[in-house]
């Protein structure tokens, strides 16, 4: 079967999947929808961090032992950095400030966030569109045992290590959905929508707090289906399963489905795992979710594709 598939995405676990969907499908087929709550403005540079990560993964540039960044990466800028005495806390390689500085300077030449992610995938080759969620800013905040902080602050700079008590998404009630994402969500051939295994609350909640994109998801043609970023109740990396504890969830698949619950036509859990119990009246499957290598990315792209085309009751409107 063929049709457009739109793939929900955070960074690290998000772009493995958008990786393995991207193999899995034709020149053309796949939409990334990336959340765009991480972003901010560093050493006087717009950083993207999902986006990033979605454009390496696709390019087949990520570093596969860090998690982040770009392969074979060199670290000159922050070493010269550190000398002069100036912010270090964010760490940003060589080849990675390029893609910072390139995209500061389209953007401050009146370009969108999404015309210089295409221009930037167009030049790295990438035969997928990857749009931010708005072009408009929406900024996560966390409100901690520390109080309020911004996303990189409590992330990167506190290492997740503050107890999280509320989280919000500063600007999203103004935001406008990135017209061509919607456009992606309304067309004919759609033949899935797959919610990336990406941190639900930090990730893809600022995804669906964007007005319109909760109802052009639940009015689309195609199943939704999240495959979960738990396996065996802990997250493979990041604060996930952390953050489910300090806000009272039972930490599990199943409190993931439930969080989905109002969106989904499938909700996809680890086959290590015993299928989870109350998933809402989710109807559940098992895949092997673990993606180790590239041959893992396709094998769970091809089996959310398969799950697709049996078309689980598709959610009406
Ligand atoms: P971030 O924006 O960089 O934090 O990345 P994401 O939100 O996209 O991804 C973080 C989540 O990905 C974590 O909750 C991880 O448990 C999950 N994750 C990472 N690798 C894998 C994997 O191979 N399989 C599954 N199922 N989840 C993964």
């Amino acid at each position: 079967m063929s049709g457009h598939v739109i793939a929900l995405s955070g960074g690290v676990g998000g772009a493995k999947l958008a990786h393995g969907l991207y193999l899995a499908l034709g020149a053309g087929e796949l939409t990334v929808i990336a959340n765009t709550g991480d972003d901010f403005r560093h050493l006087g540079l717009h950083v993207s961090p999902d986006i990033d990560s979605i454009v390496y993964a696709l390019a087949e540039l990520s570093d596969p032992v860090r998690g982040w960044g770009r392969r074979d990466e060199t670290w000159n800028f922050m070493e010269a950095l550190c000398g002069l005495g100036g912010e270090t806390w964010f760490a940003l390689g060589d080849g990675d400030l390029a893609m910072h500085v390139e995209r500061s300077r389209r953007l401050a030449s009146g370009e969108t966030l999404s015309g210089v992610t295409g221009a930037i995938c167009g030049a790295l080759g990438i035969h997928a569109s990857i749009l931010p969620m708005s072009e408009d800013a929406v900024r996560t905040r966390l409100r901690t045992d520390e109080g309020w902080l911004e996303f990189q602050d409590y992330f990167v700079r506190r290492r997740c290590e503050p107890e999280v008590r509320e989280y919000a998404f500063e600007g999203a009630m103004q935001a406008r959905m990135q017209p061509q994402a919607l456009a992606a969500l309304e067309r004919a051939d759609l033949r899935a929508v797959i919610v990336c295994p990406s941190n639900p609350f930090l990730s893809i909640d600022p995804i669906l707090a964007v007005p319109g994109m909760r109802d052009a998801i639940v009015r689309c043609a195609a199943p939704v289906i999240a495959v979960t970023p738990l396996i065996g109740g802990r997250a493979l990396k990041g604060p996930a399963a952390k953050i489910m504890q300090e806000l009272g969830f039972e930490v599990g698949a199943g409190a993931v489905a439930r969080h989905y619950a109002d969106l989904i036509d499938l909700f996809v859990y680890d086959e290590s795992d015993a299928p989870p119990t109350r998933a809402a009246d989710v109807p559940v499957a098992a895949a092997h979710t673990l993606m180790n290598c590239t041959a893992d990315r396709v094998n769970l792209a091809r089996r959310l594709l398969a799950l697709a085309d049996e078309r689980p009751t598709v959610h009406t409107p």
